[in-house]
């Protein structure tokens, strides 16, 4: 059986070409070609002598995973749906590329499905279906810079806030992050890798011990526990107070805040009051708000009005918590985490019926 190459970090490449009877600096050639050039074929890693390239061939594979389908948005967003199979169970997940003037973003998948059970998402209607590999977390960044690449801005910003919660698969995602972050791998600043949880508290507190880590965002979505509890139930594991005492731990960097994400979902959580009490739970932060107004789809909730978005941004911001209102790109292919393999996972419905329903 082949190796899987994708994934692996230079030492474990390194290790592998010593196996081989090769030179352990060709295992840092074939890191470079790989997420540095984005090479995914050995033939195309010109930096390697023919007659290795013709035995990693036989020797070792760089599994992608296979573009299902692409949905390009009339604001120029990119969606994928792509299909994992490899060593491990079938899954598909989503990844979307958004350009914006003059940087990319993309949003990846941790998981296929989810355990969470946000009652907001419609991933957490899978359920968990599998944690994703490394090499198939990296891949859903890789794939797209590498097909957009005519088109690349100077800047790439990828969000780990796609299918599934990342601190669930901590591992796979730390070795995907750190190949990201490496200015000898994909070379992506720490600046724009940004890491969102529901607010798994240990998975919390074993990032802040990493040297190399993305900057993290949290899912609030409530300002107090008993409508965080109903909304998010991880919140009866991990309340409040716990979240907030591990985030005043957390060891920011200079340059660094916290992000807190609250999607306002009208009548629910979009009240002044509410507003009031965000700023409360997160005075002693160095942190700022994200506001993502809710987006009509087949869940029951509906979106807030204009006026009280406003007015939720401004009570924040007047109390000096820098608060941002951030409208979902690529609303017309189905932006919603979870909203494509829930189509995959119901092959009768059609398109129009996920999106209207
Ligand atoms: S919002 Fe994130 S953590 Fe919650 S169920 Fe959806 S994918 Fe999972």
């Amino acid at each position: 059986m082949p190796t899987e190459l994708l994934g692996k970090p230079a030492e474990e490449l390194r290790a592998f070409c010593a196996g081989l009877g090769e030179p352990a600096y060709r295992g840092a050639q074939i890191y470079h070609a790989l997420y540095a050039e984005r090479r995914f074929s050995f033939s195309a890693m010109s930096n390697l002598p023919a007659a290795l390239r013709t035995r990693l061939a036989h020797e070792a594979q760089i599994t992608l995973p296979r573009v299902a389908r692409r949905f390009a948005s009339s604001d120029g967003s990119v969606r994928y749906l792509l299909e994992l199979g490899g060593e491990t169970k079938a899954a598909s997940v989503e990844a979307v590329f958004m350009p914006s003037e003059n940087r990319q973003t993309i949003c990846i998948s941790t998981q296929a499905g989810c355990a969470v059970d946000c009652h907001f998402c419609l991933t957490a209607q899978l359920g968990l279906i599998r944690n994703l590999t490394a090499g198939e977390i990296l891949a859903q960044a890789l794939l797209p810079l590498e097909e957009q690449k005519e088109f690349l801005k100077p800047q790439t910003n990828v969000v780990l806030m796609g299918q599934g919660e990342p601190l669930l698969n901590y591992d796979a995602v730390m070795a995907a992050v750190r190949i990201l972050l490496d200015p000898g791998g994909a070379g992506l600043s720490p600046k724009h890798v940004t890491l969102s949880t529901s607010g798994i508290v240990p998975g919390i507190e074993r990032l802040a011990r990493e040297k190399i880590r993305p900057k993290l965002a949290i899912s609030l979505n409530a300002s107090t526990d008993e409508q965080r509890d109903a909304l998010m139930p991880i919140n009866r594991k991990y309340p409040l107070a716990v979240l907030l005492e591990a985030c005043a731990r957390y060891p920011l960097r200079p340059w660094e805040r916290l992000t807190f994400e609250y999607v306002l979902l009208g009548g629910v959580n979009d009240f002044a009051e509410d507003a009031r009490r965000v700023v409360k739970l997160v005075a002693n932060l160095r942190a700022k708000v994200n506001l993502i107004p809710w987006n009509p789809g087949e869940l029951p909730y509906r979106p807030p009005d204009r006026e009280r978005v406003e007015e939720f941004r401004r009570i924040l911001t007047e109390k000096g918590v820098p608060a941002f209102v951030r409208y979902s790109r690529g609303q017309d292919i189905m932006a919603a985490c979870g909203q494509l393999a829930l189509l995959e996972s119901n092959p009768g419905a059609s398109l129009t019926q996920i999106s209207a329903s």
